[in-house]
């Protein structure tokens, strides 16, 4: 393995939240600030752009690796979820060295203790819409996880990628009505070189599927030119036509929202700044992507 930082040094990597409690006590005496980065593993380009960005915030970057079970709807998706932790931290020793870097890696019992589920949490309203309205108890399990690692760690920082923009919308509102002193930043969608969105489920898809499902974005851009000179009621119905004539790729949702509220538009307005969500499966893999319009 590359190692750019030191052939000696090895990423520090925490299974349990006591060991990690720990460590992260000597660095916060020794005056460190912590930049935090949740992921579910299966690291890829986009997941680094965050960490890169929470590295140029503060001193010392924490990433969690845990497929979190209380916010998959869907067994089967939870079971096919790849997870390999020392991949994943030679990927980012590779990309980002190991000086002030911790992973934690948790087990399901060292979060959940002996009950695994959710707490329920409302969000004032951001939760019923999309991905909560098609993946039920999806934000509750969502809103468990993260504040489990908000209070364990107390980053002073923590970045989520805009590809889960709902998600980003949630956790400001989270941080805000837990009033934890953490500033939340949102961080660009990375995308592979036919445009699709990064994502750990790509794995999954066959080459061919992988590079049809550029249609995702291709679909989007349709939509932000379509918007431009036709009603909203129109560009869905647009979209929903597109997706109807492929052959491979079948339509979950297409709405158009308003970012902050993230409630479905009805009309143009000045006052607001409209983003098109979609979610789109191709080979039985779900796949999410979403673009500001205006
Ligand atoms: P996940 O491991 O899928 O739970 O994602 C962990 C974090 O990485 C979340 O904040 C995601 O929004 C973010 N993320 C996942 N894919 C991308 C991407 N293609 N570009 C930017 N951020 C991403």
């Amino acid at each position: 393995m590359f190692v750019g930082y030191s052939e000696f040094s090895m990423i520090t990597i925490l299974h349990t939240k006591d060991d990690l409690s720990k460590h992260l006590k000597s660095l916060k005496n020794k005056g460190e600030t912590i930049g935090f980065v949740p992921t579910m593993g299966a690291l890829h380009a986009g997941h680094l752009s965050l960490m890169e960005e929470a590295m140029s915030l503060t001193t010392t970057l924490v990433v969690s690796i845990f497929v979190n079970p209380t916010q998959f709807n869907n067994q089967n998706d939870l079971e096919k979820y790849p997870r390999d932790v020392s991949k994943d931290a030679s990927i980012i020793q590779e990309r980002l060295g190991s000086k002030n870097i911790c992973i934690y890696a948790p087990t399901v019992e060292d979060v959940y203790d002996d009950e695994v589920s959710a707490k329920k949490y409302t969000y004032d309203g951001l939760e019923n819409v999309m991905e909560g309205a098609n993946r039920p108890g999806h934000f509750d399990g969502v809103g468990t996880i993260l504040e489990f690692l908000f209070k364990l760690i107390k980053p002073d920082v923590s970045i989520f990628g805009e590809k889960d923009f709902q998600q980003l919308q949630i956790v400001k509102k989270l941080v805000k009505k837990l009033k934890l002193p953490i500033k939340i930043k949102g961080a660009a969608i990375h995308r592979e070189p036919n445009m699709l969105a990064m994502s750990s489920r790509n794995e999954r898809l066959s080459k061919a599927a992988r590079m049809q499902a550029g249609f995702i974005f291709k679909s989007l851009e349709l939509a932000k030119s379509h918007f431009k000179v036709h009603s909203v009621l129109q560009t869905e119905k647009y979209i929903e036509k597109l997706y109807a004539a492929q052959k491979d790729i079948t339509l979950e949702y297409f709405t158009i929202a308003d970012e902050k509220t993230l409630k479905t538009v009805t009309r143009k307005s000045k006052d607001r700044t409209c983003r098109a969500f979609i979610v789109a499966h191709i080979e039985g893999v779900r796949l999410i992507d979403n673009m500001k319009l205006d």
